[in-house]
């Protein structure tokens, strides 16, 4: 026996020899199969491939508990392929994650003293590329901590420069279909953070705020910003609306509002609620959507009253320059002080937008950007998810997909960060007008001929990774892309399903007229010991690599798997952790139990467990087929530790026919752990062959590369 068996299993000394041997071993390549995968009578999955693209990691941090999860499920279902012969392919990543690096960096600033606004863009790009690199190996070792056995020699950056290229010439091929265009339009504005975002960006919150009724003239309108109020010189009620039968539309009235004498103008419009407030408003149709229609509808001025970091514009005449939270309650003190504040409502509870990094209240603002259409590309998905080309599981996810893609609108896809790929394109300064512009050659407006300057902003760091499945598989160059896409599963958070999933299937279908993955498979989120979301304000963050560290990776690794159902969130405690370092002492006790006292032969007693092994096995391996990992290693785990070894063991200690069937038992249920507990089972299965049996007696063949359990077929 291994002398290495008689001590404590002991993964420190452990995990870093056996992944290296993985890597060397070339079965991280979708290349190097074992000999039984070579020829379709013993390998009857030859000629089929796995893959997975690894949703490429953010290159600004560490691996957390979320991360963890990812490399652990798609690493079982990698292990599970390449046992079953399938060519597999699992392609790791990392992401430069513009706005969410930028932000990491920003603070990074803070604590230094520093800001981005007073930095020269060149320097402030030169500087968060260096992090981003340093931050990349740390988060490569980390990724291979976790045991994932992902094809290194095709790794991807999403600021490659072969990347970086192909997303430019997506947004010129967009831009020539006609699907991106430059639009002046409103646009959801976090002024701390001084960019624009999509729809997603945004966090609802409720609040409780003032609700203030104000005298306009012969009116009292209702509003929770005072603020917005300077340039609202339109008045809004319903046509309908009896109270104001008398007030015609156009009809000009005049009254005293915060600055002075104004003349308001009356609008009617349909969008107005009778029913709320007193069922007139004015609007402000530069700072808020609904207000914007309303002025597009009727052609109707539209004033800035807020400048891009929150402050207010001379318009607001002696207010100017103050930011709207300091100037609120002062305005309200002067409409008091004019006897324009009708009533106050302190207690108005409200939904209002923020920033979804900072909390920072949205300022919807009138910009030019860059948009893509969205409705065609949803229209293909729509088609393509209803038919059922793409599986979601859990399920439900296919309702929740359909639902957005059918209200979808148009993606702001313009950022004012430096910290991403740049937006190939030229912006006339004449008449606004964009034109794309790959080679930087074009020098007047298309439009007017007017004067053209470069476009200063970055793309939406989802607009390459919305593309990454073809990307990284280097389309359209055909060797890689031939071979593995569509893809065969997208396993990814739930919480991404529009920023990411959706997006990928419709910028798939657009650029290669395929469905970028056959199916979604959407994971919860990993939650602190009390299901409460984890954060570094609450100080309940779990860190996986902590975590490994202690336990050992296996026990971390099968305890994200067990009761992990779908979907569905997981409460993860250091307890769980720890209950399953035990389970991998105990495989190694059973090891060494099997090993000094296992015998070869028949019986009638091996013939019977067997049996009622082989059933087990099948049901594992229907679980493993659907996706069902948390019910096959809770499975394995019970029949182990229940059945082999309080069972099985105990009798062959009295019976010898019992002893029979220790081994091939054994080994079966080694490679049935492999995919959840891999460094483990690879050190007891060299062990194992390494022990060479007693003449006669069945045993494993002397490992040599090739004779790896990573490599091994699965068991049914
Ligand atoms: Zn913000
Ligand atoms: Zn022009």
């Amino acid at each position: 026996m291994d002398p290495k068996l008689l001590k404590p299993y002991d993964p420190k000394k452990t995990e870093g020899r056996i992944y290296k041997l993985w890597e060397e071993s070339g079965f991280f390549q979708p290349e190097t199969g074992a000999p039984w995968t070579h020829s379709p009578d013993t390998n009857l999955n030859f000629g089929k491939s796995f893959s997975i693209i690894m949703p490429p990691v953010n290159a600004n941090g560490s691996l957390h508990a979320g991360h963890g999860l990812v490399m652990t499920i798609e690493d079982v279902m990698i292990r599970y392929k390449r046992m079953r012969g399938f060519k597999t392919l699992w392609l790791p990543g990392l992401d430069h994650a513009g706005f969410e690096t930028q932000v990491v960096y920003e603070k990074k600033l803070e604590k230094e003293g520093r800001s981005r606004f007073d930095m020269n863009p060149d320097n402030l790009y030169k500087e968060i590329l260096d992090f981003t690199l340093d931050n990349s190996s740390n988060i490569k070792n980390q990724i291979k901590k976790m045991g994932a056995s992902c094809d290194w020699s095709r790794e991807k950056f999403t600021l490659d420069k072969d990347i970086v290229e192909k997303v430019r010439q997506s947004f010129k091929k967009l831009y020539d279909d006609g699907m991106a265009y430059r639009g002046e339009k409103i646009v959801s504005w976090c002024p701390k953070h001084r960019i624009s975002f999509s729809d997603l960006e945004i966090k609802d919150e409720e609040r409780t705020d003032s609700f203030y009724y104000l005298k306009y003239g012969p009116f009292v309108i209702g509003t929770a910003r005072p603020e917005t109020k300077f340039g609202d010189k339109y008045v809004v009620m319903h046509p309908d609306d009896k109270r104001y039968a008398d007030y015609k539309n156009g009809q000009k009235i005049k009254l005293e509002w915060i600055n002075g004498p104004i003349t308001a103008t009356i609008v009617k419009d349909e969008a107005i609620d009778m029913e709320f407030g007193t069922g007139v408003m004015t609007i402000t149709p530069w700072h808020d959507t609904a207000d914007f229609e309303i002025a597009d509808r009727h052609g109707l001025d539209k004033e800035q009253i807020i400048d891009e970091t929150g402050k207010l514009l001379p318009i607001a005449g002696e207010f100017a320059g103050t930011h709207i939270n300091k100037a609120r309650p002062l305005i309200i003190e002067k409409l008091k002080s004019k006897g324009l504040v009708e009533k106050i409502d302190e207690n108005y509870k409200h939904i209002v937008r923020t920033c979804y990094k900072c909390g920072t209240l949205i300022e919807p603002q009138i910009k030019s950007q860059w948009f893509i259409k969205m409705k065609p590309l949803a229209k293909k998905a729509l088609e393509n998810i209803k038919d059922g080309k793409i599986k979601y599981i859990p399920d439900h996810y296919q309702k929740i997909s359909i639902h957005w893609l059918e209200k979808i609108i148009d993606w702001n896809i313009s950022r004012q960060i430096v910290w991403g790929i740049p937006i190939p394109a030229k912006i006339c300064q004449a008449c606004g007008h964009g034109m794309a512009d790959l080679e930087d050659t074009i020098s007047a407006c298309d439009k007017c001929g007017g004067k053209v300057l470069k476009d200063k902003d970055t793309f939406d760091t989802w607009f390459s990774s919305g593309q990454w499945p073809y990307l990284s598989l280097g389309y359209p160059d055909q060797k890689d892309y031939a071979a593995f896409y569509p893809t065969s599963i997208m396993e990814t958070g739930g919480d991404i399903i529009f920023f990411w999933v959706s997006r990928m299937i419709m910028l798939g279908l657009y650029m290669t007229g395929k469905v970028p993955f056959n199916i979604v498979y959407l994971h919860g989120m990993v939650l602190d010991p009390k299901a409460q979301k984890m954060s570094k304000s609450k100080g309940n963050v779990i860190d996986p690599m902590t975590l490994t560290e202690k336990y050992g990776t296996d026990a971390f690794r099968i305890a994200m798997i067990v009761g992990n159902t779908p979907g569905t969130s997981l409460a993860l405690s250091e307890d769980k952790i720890r209950g399953y370092k035990n389970f991998a002492n105990k495989i190694w006790n059973i090891t060494r139990f099997v090993l000094e006292n296992q015998k070869s032969g028949e019986s009638e007693t091996k013939k019977n467990v067997i049996e009622e092994f082989e059933n087990i096995k099948k049901d594992i391996t229907a679980d493993m087929e659907n996706y069902r990992f948390y019910l096959a290693s809770e499975k394995i785990y019970h029949y182990i530790w229940h059945k082999f070894a309080d069972e099985i063991i105990e009798q062959s200690k009295k019976d010898d026919d019992m002893k029979k069937s220790l081994l091939p038992i054994w080994q079966d249920c080694l490679k049935i752990l492999h995919p959840f507990t891999p460094f483990v089972t690879e050190e007891i299965w060299s062990m194992m062959s390494a022990s060479s049996p007693p003449a006669g007696q069945a045993g494993i063949d002397r490992p040599d590369q090739k004779n790896l359990l990573i490599a091994e077929k699965w068991p049914c």
